[in-house]
């Protein structure tokens, strides 16, 4: 993919947040890696006046040297230490979804109550405690949140999810906030079932060789990505 066609991607995904309910204004921010450096969304520009051109781009060695002309989220570290901490996310995806963010703010992780945990690389999707935004307090919060998972909850703040591109991890971000609503729903009448590890170990293996399986139309359906790692039915 062409760098320029990455920028455009930045944008359509960063707009696709808001649409589909998962941001509000502009408070998420998004990456992807581009060889030995990142693009990432400016900070506080609304997305629908976002050009390509103002996608800021910074070396993934350059101690927060960025080039412009916008200057980058105020969240570049925490996506700089996840690309380097993480080699195989090639793209990375912030928002502060409404029931991700009630559960942050109990420092509640998403646990086992349904498979779709797998979705995130283990039996559970961890809750840091809470650091101010922009600090490397909190970058290395997420990146030891994020430990052998795709997705991790910052305590009072949002969450994070990984992907190998903006697809996946977009597509992660919609599957975390889906759970962590579905999680609020069972808990507000009951005690939700924990699932075993190993049975959620033996998904995340499922999901690792199912491959393409999820049609354009039940992707539709479910206002997801269509994507290489499809849910296993
Ligand atoms: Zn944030």
């Amino acid at each position: 993919m062409q760098e320029i066609e990455v920028r455009r991607a930045i944008i359509k995904h960063a707009r696709a947040m808001n649409a589909l309910g998962i941001n509000q204004g502009t408070s998420g921010n998004l990456s992807a890696r581009r060889g030995d450096s990142m693009l990432i969304t400016p900070s506080g520009v609304a997305y629908d006046r976002l050009t390509s051109a103002m996608i800021a781009s910074m070396k993934l060695n350059g101690d927060g040297a960025w080039s412009g002309p916008s200057k980058p989220s105020s969240e570049w570290r925490f996506h700089l230490d996840i690309m380097n901490a993480r080699p195989e996310a090639g793209a990375i995806v912030h928002t502060h979804a409404n029931y991700c963010t009630a559960l942050s703010m109990l420092r509640q992780p998403l646990r086992a109550t349904h498979y779709m945990i797998a979705a995130f690389g283990g039996p559970d999707v961890r809750c840091t405690n809470y650091a101010p935004f922009g600090t490397q307090d909190l970058s290395d919060l997420a990146v030891e949140g994020l430990r052998d998972r795709f997705a991790v909850i910052l305590g009072s703040h949002g969450m994070i999810t990984i992907g190998r591109d903006l697809d996946e991890a977009m597509w992660r971000a919609v599957e975390l906030e889906t759970l962590a609503k579905q999680s609020w729903l069972a808990m507000s009448i009951g005690t939700p079932v924990i699932l075993p590890d190993d049975e959620i170990m033996r998904t995340v293996e499922r999901f690792r060789t199912y491959g393409p399986k999820e049609s354009e139309d039940k992707a539709g359906a479910r206002a997801r990505k269509p994507t290489r790692r499809g849910e296993p039915t």
